[in-house]
């Protein structure tokens, strides 16, 4: 069954790169659980030939991501930082990337306790500010990584106004769109050169596999990055390839009710005289509402909360949750709750932590699909923490 490039959403996640198993039938795709295949006679191969150069499962999961991000081309890795180091190969000694100043903290260190070790130079900016991008770039400048939105502030950054800038300079431009899942942003549709994923969170989506993936138009670019991925080999195996493939049959259905219950909490949150600010994208007092109004079609499940409170109050609060589990890491259908100046952010010291803008009371939520009113139910409980203690 050929896909139509066109198809809903709904309809590719379902079925882009996926037919049935032409000697069973099998609706599903079968997990290649095979490290070699038969030759008919030396290299003369039936398609594949070394399973960390490419496996039918991973196949199957690569043209189907492509096809979400409106591409030409997907790779898959066994997580997301392994995209993410593949893009960096691509540098030289002497190179210059321009990075955002709160992109995701194992991207960070990569860039600082590997990369620049190598000779590459990094400047990270405040990528809301164009100006302040535009003054970052150099001539030896030759990727730009942006987030949007970021983490865990959900700062929204102008992804077509950067791709437009770094394009006239021959500078490559990479997006971070694991917050946003290509069912809520498209990147690549506005300039961007490659879509990076951690597929850990929103594609799989049940807390149940760790995996990466990179997405691309160019064929060049694709041949290079394929290089590098067979290279260096940290490919997925078959049965994490099935498990994402599985969880993309649903991701337009969670992403809605993502996006639904996101909005009921943070509306409701937004009301509560215990909450200094609800930093939330689809609210109109997020600093930038009308830019994620026009380069998202939703503004997802990640919330973040500045409460009225200390570290220890807000520890308290974060330990109060019955629904919510309180763990790193996000995207999946159960709620999960952060406190970023005790686990994700305690490396920062405190008063980098402070100007940063993560204040010792903000909590992330990663806002699941259960019922809204049981999440709000055991918001207000936990919250109920801090009014006894102030
Ligand atoms: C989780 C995450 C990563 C890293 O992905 P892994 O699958 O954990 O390696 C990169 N970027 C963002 C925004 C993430 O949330």
């Amino acid at each position: 069954m050929r896909i139509d490039p066109h198809a809903g959403f709904g309809t590719r996640a379902i079925h882009a790169g996926q037919e049935p198993d032409p000697s069973t039938g099998a609706i599903m795709t079968p997990v290649y659980l095979t490290s070699t295949y038969v030759q008919e006679e030396p290299a003369k191969l039936k398609g594949y030939d070394y399973s960390r150069t490419c496996n039918p499962t991973r196949t199957a999961l690569e043209r189907n991501l492509a096809a979400l991000e409106g591409a030409r081309f997907g790779l898959c890795f066994s997580s997301g930082m392994g995209a993410i180091n593949t893009v960096l190969n691509l540098l030289r000694q002497g190179d210059h990337v321009v990075a955002g100043n709160d992109l995701y903290g194992g991207t960070y260190r990569i860039c600082r306790t590997l990369y620049e070790k190598l000779g590459v130079a990094f400047t990270f900016v405040e990528l809301t500010d164009l100006a302040a991008v535009e003054s970052a770039l150099r001539p030896n400048t030759r990727l730009l990584m942006l987030e949007t939105p970021s983490n865990p502030l959900m700062k929204i950054c102008d992804i077509a106004a950067i791709a437009a800038m770094c394009r006239k300079r021959g500078i490559l431009t990479m997006a971070d769109n694991t917050f946003a899942s290509p069912f809520l942003q498209t990147p690549l549709a506005l300039g961007v050169d490659i879509v990076m994923h951690s597929t850990t969170k929103y594609i799989a989506g049940h807390s149940d596999v760790v995996g990466g993936a990179l997405v691309l138009n160019d064929e060049k670019l694709h041949q290079q990055l394929r290089h590098f991925q067979n290279s260096v080999g940290a490919t997925p195996g078959p049965m994490d390839c099935f498990l994402v493939l599985r969880g993309i049959k649903t991701l337009h259905v969670r992403m809605e009710r993502h996006c639904l219950n996101g909005m009921q909490i943070a509306h409701h949150l937004e009301a509560d005289p215990r909450v200094a600010r609800v930093i939330y994208p689809g609210l109109p007092s997020h600093p930038q509402h009308g830019l994620a109004r026009k380069q998202m079609r939703g503004y997802g499940g990640m919330v973040s909360v500045e409460l009225k409170a200390t570290v220890e109050e807000a520890k308290r609060v974060a330990s109060s949750f019955q629904v919510f589990a309180l763990a790193e890491s996000l995207g999946g259908v159960e709620s999960l709750i952060d406190h970023p100046a005790s686990m994700t952010h305690a490396s920062i010291p405190r008063e980098e932590r402070l100007k940063a803008g993560l204040g010792d009371g903000l909590l992330r939520l990663s806002v699941g699909i259960e019922d809204a009113a049981d999440l709000i139910r055991d918001l207000d409980r936990a919250l109920a923490v801090l009014r006894s203690a102030s």
